[in-house]
């Protein structure tokens, strides 16, 4: 075991206290960690932030290593990610639904190191994503936590209409065939190079398509979807004053100013040649 608070220079944070509650940096804090996974999770990270249009962030919030409990926290070989901190920047892995490309950009780098990755759609893990080495890294269709992954970049990066519920079935396996075949890769996903490249391109493209939407419309969809995530009484009062500004005349010309500029298929062609 060694003590740490700090990975490749980017500062350990904890944030889970009165003063220093969930979402802001929080404040540095020994952590407790296996050296084997230590190592594996110095590589993730360097390769999640060399490919990151970000670069290297200054800050990691986790919400613990070595925690005594069952599992793979009780032998300091788990990582619960709260959220990441740039200068300028910040990744609060809660935001999935504002956040998707970036979440998803990171989330794929993740998956080339670790075996467990739990992300926002697993039961319990909205707020952290819980990456561990207990399994080797490669896709199993029984696996939840990697179908809930591999429909959430089909939908969200490919923007194929795939329903996100954790189960590999028809619907699945038929988008796979032709994402993969669009992408290059051989298939099936389960051999391990065909994944591996799956990830890599994936995670390509997701920080591409981060760097390009940053338009106000995408911005506008962005909130437009974090309003239809709210619980049903505030819902309704925030989309019809969202409503109300949409409709008004000058909100609707200066809008009409911007393209929706994004084309996936160039962008595949950029990662993939
Ligand atoms: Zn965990």
């Amino acid at each position: 075991m060694k003590t740490i608070n700090q990975v490749n220079g980017i500062l350990l944070h904890y944030a889970r206290l009165t003063n220093h509650p969930y979402g802001t940096r929080g404040e540095q804090r020994n952590f407790v960690i296996e050296e084997h996974f230590l190592d594996v999770l110095k590589n993730a990270l360097q390769e999640v932030f060399e490919h990151c249009p970000l670069g290297v962030p200054e800050v990691i919030t986790t919400a613990g290593i070595f925690v005594d409990k069952p599992g793979q926290h009780g032998h300091g070989k788990a990582f619960d990610l709260d959220a990441v901190f740039w200068s300028n920047e910040t990744l609060v892995t809660r935001n999935f639904i504002h956040q998707k490309e970036l979440y998803l950009g990171i989330e794929s780098f993740l998956r080339k190191h670790f075996g467990i990755v739990l992300n926002y759609y697993y039961p319990n893990h909205k707020d952290h994503w819980h990456v561990d080495t207990s399994v080797p890294v490669d896709y199993n269709e029984t696996s939840k936590s990697e179908t809930l992954y591999l429909q959430l970049v089909l939908k969200y990066i490919y923007k194929e209409e795939i329903l996100v519920d954790g189960v590999w079935g028809r619907q699945t396996s038929g988008v796979v065939k032709e994402v993969f075949k669009k992408l290059g890769i051989n298939t099936p996903i389960t051999t391990k190079v065909n994944y591996i490249k799956f990830l890599d391109i994936t995670g390509k493209i997701a920080f591409k398509l981060y760097e390009e939407k940053v338009s106000p419309k995408h911005l506008l969809s962005n909130l437009t979807e974090v309003i239809e995530d709210l619980p049903q009484q505030n819902r309704i009062v925030v989309r019809e004053a969202l409503n109300s500004f949409l409709d008004h005349e000058e909100t609707a010309t200066w809008l009409g100013n911007f393209e929706e500029t994004h084309n996936l298929d160039s962008l595949i062609e950029e990662v993939t040649t």
